[in-house]
């Protein structure tokens, strides 16, 4: 494991009395109960144990914070909402975790530009219910979004349900604002669709992870809200017939799809066992979809347009079975069988995990490829592969084999890496298609990437963050230019 910093306890001591003398008593976190809030682990995979945290209101406060931090030579972690699968967000050796949950206000809604500006700490839900009540959408979604915040969503450039038709953070982020790790306030709260002034400095610090700067204020891209959404469970025999499902859809639809998301029996099993799924259909079969299509044209025949893509698709042999959703509620269980497979994982034993992206054509291939091998190494392993298939993305988990003990199983984890990752690499994927890199990847990273592209990213951070500062042990990987 990456060797991670320790402070002197004395110049700790020093930095917790100056950031006491200059910010409000409710900025400055020691007691162990409010901090023990901040300390929890979405996955169990890491401890964390900061003694002080800050949390700012304004990002005066954090850049007076972060300039305190910075003369004292001590670390900062930033926090959102903690939801991260990665690790990124914890605190391990002498840090100041920094979190960014009161600074949550959504300032503006501009329906005209089709933008809104709202603080790093406002919840993702939040934001979507805004946008909403001013006939807007910002669809970025995914499964935490009900506690994970917008600045961790830029940081981490997260994915979600909607990338195939909307982008991921990255494309959904037209501005920011940025603490930077000396306490410099970089204001690019630029509401612009273009703007060619020179390197986009935005992309620097969406998905870095908080290791180059604190994202504290955004503005973000919003499109109509939807006047008409039509969501389909549909029964498939195989990954190839999703994928020809999904090139029917967006052909017949106009490119409608705002969702589609495959799971496999398995994953659907479970949470019909451990996290309360119905299924909807009379029959089991290998494979599902949750197709989603969608329209902001009111009146439309967008019901019609989705029969004749659920015909063909039995006619082509590529649905085996299928409901639609006829009510808000149906709509809701439908989509809970894919969004509680991650609940429904945990409750079902030990879980080994990846976040995989291949081209979308290639995910057969992958899929097919990898569990074989992993097969082969642990004959009675459960594949549980489910995912954000439109875009590439495979989740391509496995559940511990019936009746082994739990540690045993996830002591596998790293020989079941290095079985699927070079499969990954096989297809020109990525290891870290979503979730990031964190402390979870830190130490393999490199080892599945070009050397350059190491190199460039620890030349990037020397660059950003020169005291080493922000967020150290994680995310960049290891590399000659660490030394
Ligand atoms: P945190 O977990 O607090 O932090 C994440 C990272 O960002 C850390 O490295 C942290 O240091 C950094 N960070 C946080 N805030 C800031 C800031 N303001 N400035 C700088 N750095 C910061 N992710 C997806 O991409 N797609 C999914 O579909 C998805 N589904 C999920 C479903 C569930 C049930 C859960 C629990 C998680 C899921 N995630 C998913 C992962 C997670 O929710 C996202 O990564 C989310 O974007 C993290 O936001 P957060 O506010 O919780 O960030």
């Amino acid at each position: 494991m990456t060797a991670l910093p320790q402070t002197d306890p004395q110049t700790f001591e020093t930095l917790k009395d100056a950031l006491r003398a200059a910010l409000p008593e409710a900025a400055v976190i020691t007691d162990p109960d409010r901090l023990a809030a901040l300390l929890a682990e979405e996955r169990d995979l890491f401890e964390s144990n900061a003694t002080l945290a800050v949390a700012p209101a304004t990002t005066e406060e954090l850049s007076i914070a972060a300039r305190l931090c910075h003369a004292h030579g001590v670390p900062m972690v930033p926090q959102g909402g903690n939801t991260g699968l990665v690790g990124g967000a914890v605190a391990k050796g002498g840090e100041v975790l920094v979190s960014m949950t009161r600074m949550n206000r959504i300032r503006a809604v501009d329906p005209i530009n089709y933008t809104m500006t709202v603080e790093a700490g406002a919840i993702l839900a939040d934001i979507q219910n805004a946008a909403a009540a001013e006939g807007c959408l910002f669809p970025l979604s995914l499964g935490a979004e009900g506690s994970c915040t917008i600045g961790g969503n830029i940081a981490s450039n997260a994915g979600g349900i909607g990338v195939l038709k909307y982008g991921n953070a990255r494309e959904l982020t037209l501005g920011l604002e940025v603490v930077l790790p000396d306490g410099r306030i970089w204001n690019g709260m630029r509401p612009l669709l273009k703007d060619n002034s020179g390197f986009a400095l935005k992309h620097l610090f969406i998905g870095s992870e908080g290791s180059v700067g604190f994202v504290t204020a955004a503005v973000l891209k919003l499109f109509p809200a939807p006047a008409e959404v039509q969501t389909a469970f549909c029964a498939l025999p195989s990954p190839e017939a999703a994928l020809g499902l999904l090139s029917l859809a967006r052909r017949l639809s106009g490119d409608q799809v705002t969702a589609f998301e495959l799971l496999s029996d398995f994953a659907c099993g479970i949470v019909c066992d451990h996290a309360g799924g119905v299924f909807p259909l009379s029959e089991r079969a290998p494979w599902y979809a949750v197709v989603e299509l969608s329209t902001s044209r009111k009146g439309s025949d967008l019901r019609e347009v989705f029969e004749t893509i659920l015909e063909q698709g039995f006619e082509n042999g590529l649905i085996e079975d299928a409901v639609v959703a006829e009510t808000l509620d149906q709509r809701d269980r439908l989509w809970a069988l894919r969004e509680r497979t991650p609940e429904a994982q945990k409750r079902a034993g030990g879980s080994i995990k990846h976040d995989i992206s291949v081209p979308v054509s290639d995910i057969p291939a992958f899929i097919a490829k990898a569990t074989q091998a992993v097969e082969d190494y642990m004959p009675g392993i459960h594949p549980c592969a489910f995912g954000h298939v439109g875009d590439g993305n495979v989740h391509f988990n496995f559940t511990q084999p019936d009746g082994m003990d739990k540690q045993d199983f996830l002591a596998h984890w790293d020989p079941i890496n290095e079985i699927v990752y070079p499969i990954a690499l096989s297809f020109n994927g990525s290891i870290s298609a979503e979730h990031g890199v964190g402390l979870l990847k830190a130490d393999e990273i490199s080892a599945y990437r070009p050397e350059i592209e190491t190199e460039l990213n620890h030349r990037l951070k020397a660059a950003l963050d020169p005291a080493g500062l922000m967020n150290p042990g994680k995310f960049i990987g290891k590399g000659k230019a660490q030394s």
